[in-house]
């Protein structure tokens, strides 16, 4: 099958050395979790607990709003405390769920073998929406939305995705080692539902061991395993389907507008545990990484603070500098160790103090490095000018809402241009003009 190499992108350093060969480990829950009622894109679900509840592991903590919205559960048994506004990955306080952990009964039916063959497609929509299910990738879009296109959008490809392309992250790859069947048994709900024409798990190349273990296992179903060049952001939507497919998503578009399905291989595993043991999403393997002691992978209960992981890594080995969700490129840098796990935190990655550098910054020399990686096709250094001269409409003309933040023109920019903060600033005053 020919690959098809798309224009731009990147090769920064992977640093998947530290934490690769660790095996997951599970996490012991900490003293208190905070359980956000939004980790999600979408409305956020309403809690339907009350201060003093008893719960165990895995109780339905709340009620979706809306279509574009799942619950969330208990990842532990204990009290809850009350709803709070706390730390929240994405830089602000939000109302969260506190639980004292005492003890670690599980919810009764969960964990028991269930024969989900004779399940009709509804059903098992709804029972991964009641799960909690959004895409562990990093995006955390609840499932069943995805898993129910348009009437006039039928999916004729479905691809899982494998690519993990951001650097220091290794908790896909992990589950692709460790969890090869679950992964395919996932695929296989996916592909029921669907009924697409073509299955594919996209893996880059710079895991070899994962693609063979793959490759052997999918042997006889009709699933493909492509390795793909690894180039950052391979792992992007659109990216991974120009690859595989040569079709390129519209601008504003979504995979359904040309008959894809992108699902990340951690997500394949929530759907296949849901549907068979009827398991809801509160717990997710998460990196941790950087300058720890001890890097690794971990499974981890869905708000479990930053900290009590960090513990269980080792320590940090230094001064902290920063501490940021996600990895180098995408990621979120936090303001305290205090914030937790959601659904969609991939990894936690320490960068210490000696080595976090304050750059300064300089004026754009027009070398167009930025444009030269930009994956979009976007001219980076103009819509920089732009965003911050406040012409956001031109800003807009000129592909701003298409960015997708990966961070390739900066990572080049010899003038250290905050490129990414700019666009990011820029986008949030265009939404915020829209709704006037
Ligand atoms: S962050 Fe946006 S503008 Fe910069 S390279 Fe990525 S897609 Fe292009
Ligand atoms: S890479 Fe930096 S200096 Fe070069 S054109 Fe882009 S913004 Fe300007």
């Amino acid at each position: 099958m020919k690959l098809l190499k798309f224009k731009g992108g990147i090769h920064p350093h992977d640093h998947k050395e530290l934490s690769k060969s660790s095996q997951i480990m599970p996490v012991p829950p900490p003293e208190f979790v905070y359980v956000p009622l939004s980790q999600h894109t979408g409305a956020p679900s309403k809690p339907i607990v009350e201060k003093k509840a008893q719960v165990k592991k895995g109780t339905r903590l709340s009620e979706p709003v809306g279509f574009v919205s799942v619950p969330v559960h208990s990842p532990v048994s204990g009290t809850v405390m009350g709803i709070v506004p706390y730390y929240h990955p994405l830089g602000k306080k939000m109302d969260a769920i506190k639980i004292k952990v005492e003890g670690d009964e599980i919810e009764e039916g969960i964990g028991e073998e269930r024969d989900y063959s004779n399940m009709k497609k509804e059903e098992m929509i709804e029972a991964i929406k009641m799960a909690g299910i959004v895409g562990l990738g990093g995006a955390a879009f609840p499932t069943h939305v995805k898993l129910s296109p348009p009437p006039d959008k039928p999916i004729d490809t479905v691809i899982i995705n494998g690519a993990e392309c951001e650097p220091y992250l290794t908790s896909d790859y992990r589950l692709m080692i460790e969890r090869p069947d679950d992964i395919i048994k996932g695929t296989e709900i996916i592909r029921r539902i669907l009924n697409p024409k073509r299955v594919v798990i996209g893996i880059e190349d710079n895991k070899p061991d994962a693609i063979q273990i793959l490759r052997e296992k999918t042997d006889g179903t009709g699933i493909e395993v492509v390795s793909l060049p690894a180039r950052y952001p391979q792992g992007s939507e659109k990216h991974l389907i120009y690859a595989i497919t040569g079709r390129k998503v519209p601008a504003g578009g979504l995979p359904f507008d040309v008959g894809c399905y992108v699902q990340n291989v951690g997500t394949a595993i929530a759907i296949y545990e849901a549907l068979r043991f009827g398991k809801p999403l509160y717990e997710r393997v998460v990196t941790i990484t950087g300058g720890v002691n001890k890097p690794g992978n971990f499974l981890v209960p869905i708000g479990t603070p930053a900290s009590h992981l960090i513990e269980q890594a080792g320590g940090v080995k230094g001064e902290v500098g920063k501490i940021i969700f996600g990895g180098p490129m995408m990621g979120l840098a936090q303001i305290t160790d205090a914030v937790p796990v959601i659904k969609g935190t991939s990894g936690i990655l320490i960068q210490l103090k000696n080595e976090v550098h304050i750059e300064d910054v300089y004026p754009c020399i027009r070398c167009s490095s930025c444009v030269d990686v930009c994956p979009m096709g976007l001219i980076p250094n103009m819509i920089g000018k732009l965003v911050n001269a406040g012409k956001y409409e031109m800003a807009e003309e000129m592909g701003l809402m298409f960015c997708i933040e990966c961070g390739c023109c900066a990572y080049v920019c010899p003038s250290k241009r905050p490129l990414v903060h700019t666009f990011k600033m820029g986008k949030r005053e265009v939404l915020k003009r829209r709704k006037k």
